[in-house]
């Protein structure tokens, strides 16, 4: 490579630097009255991570209420079907509450209860991240509201009654788009607030320092847990790995313990929505550029004047306008590369894998899932992708049974 005498070689573990920064990317520009909270969070993270003790209540929490480790599975028909590579699945479907996203919640309300801070506050568009957030919520006692944009809870009827059954408060959020941007604006509105006694737990990583890292960090074990599983079962690494991405934290803790192994290709994957036409789609590496929203500086769907863009996708885990700074810079560096999926291959590799696997796949999950599939056709029956099953798509079947409807009359 030309650019290997300029380039530093990778250390993954030297990001972000102590102000949040992954090269150019990331940073903290939020309201002068969050800068003391995220700092006292910073520091209070920063302890409990070189703490054994907590890592040890993390770890035991993690096993015995959301169910790691979760299973590496040989997709053995899907395989045998595209007759390229040989296909895994890494299963975080099988978590509790149907996602990756218990690791982040059960570990930041671990982090909330050290920090004496009694009541947790979260956004959630789809609902995936505030059921996972108002369940650890319930499990260790804690107060819990959930701020949601008042069109998805028409969308997301079931996830709005999981929360409430489990003792959450749902506020909806009735500005704007009335979706998850929104509700983002308010739960930072509530901490400013209330910062004092509450912990904000950000979904994905995402947001102002520390949030990309500690979310990040929180999600590591899937990787180390894939690396593990596939050295066990093939006594080899991948040949390349896929997950999808829309702030980004299922695909990077399945790459982290990777981005140092150059010999593994790490594809992200978003969501091409009905192809990438201005407000049509959520790649925003397709067709974003720098900016800031939300907390940190970053790559973002936005017109000339700088207006955060619409978006659009069949999965609403994806359909946001910016992407985790982490994942940015690791582009620009070439490490992690990415593509997307449409709304209609996604549709088709939904049903594909229900019926070759007998497993649903969450319809996130499945953009990696399509363009996975893809890779390995491309490669030699001698190689190895391994696909993040990041959730399961129990919560899609009736928006899935809508649109097939709809296609076929
Ligand atoms: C929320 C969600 C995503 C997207 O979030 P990331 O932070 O990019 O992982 C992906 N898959 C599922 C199943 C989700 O619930």
């Amino acid at each position: 490579m030309s650019a290997a005498s300029s380039t530093p070689p990778l250390d993954r573990f030297s990001l972000p630097d102590a102000g949040g920064h992954f090269g150019r990317y990331g940073g903290t520009f939020v309201p002068e009255t969050l800068m003391t909270a995220l700092a006292e969070l910073t520091a209070a993270y920063l302890v409990a991570r070189d703490d054994p003790g907590f890592q040890a209540e993390l770890r035991h929490h993690l096993k015995e209420f959301a169910g790691r480790p979760t299973e590496l599975y040989f997709a053995e028909r899907l395989t045998a079907h595209v007759g390229g590579a040989k296909i895994y699945f890494k299963r975080e479907d099988l978590l509790h509450t149907g996602a990756h996203k218990i690791n982040n919640a059960l570990a930041q309300a671990l982090l909330a209860r050290r920090m004496g801070k009694k009541r947790i506050i979260a956004e959630t568009g789809a609902g995936q991240h505030g059921v996972a957030t108002a369940s650890v919520c319930a499990k260790f006692g804690l107060e819990c509201v959930i701020y949601m944009g008042a069109h998805d809870m028409e969308r997301q009827a079931l996830n709005v009654f999981r929360m409430r059954l489990m003792g959450a408060t749902v506020v909806g959020v009735e500005a704007g788009q009335k979706t998850l941007k929104e509700a983002i604006n308010e739960a930072m509105r509530d901490w400013v607030t209330n910062v004092r006694h509450t912990h904000y737990i950000l979904g994905t990583a995402y947001g102002a320092h520390p949030y990309p890292m500690m979310v990040r960090d929180f999600h590591r074990v899937i990787g180390l847990e894939a690396k593990e599983q596939l050295l066990a079962r093939e006594g080899r690494l991948p040949d390349e790995m896929v997950a999808c991405v829309g702030g980004g934290s299922n695909a990077i803790g399945l790459f982290f313990e990777f981005l140092e192994d150059p010999g593994v290709r790490l594809f992200g994957v978003e969501a091409g929505g009905r192809g990438i036409k201005r407000g049509e789609h959520a790649a925003r590496f397709a067709g974003g550029r720098l900016g800031v929203l939300q907390g940190c500086k970053t790559f973002l769907l936005q017109d000339a004047e700088g207006q955060i863009e619409l978006t659009h996708s069949v999965s609403a885990g994806l359909d946001y306008a910016a992407v985790g700074p982490e994942h940015a810079f690791y582009r620009d560096r070439g490490r992690i590369e990415f593509g997307y999926a449409t709304d209609a291959e996604v549709m088709e590799a939904f049903q594909l894998c229900s019926r070759q696997e007998g497993i649903i796949p969450a319809l996130e999950s499945t953009h990696a899932l399509a363009f996975g599939l893809k890779r390995a056709r491309d490669l030699g029956p001698d190689k190895v992708v391994v696909i993040g099953l990041s959730g399961r798509g129990d919560k899609d079947v009736q928006q899935v049974a809508a649109l097939l409807e709809k296609t076929k009359a």
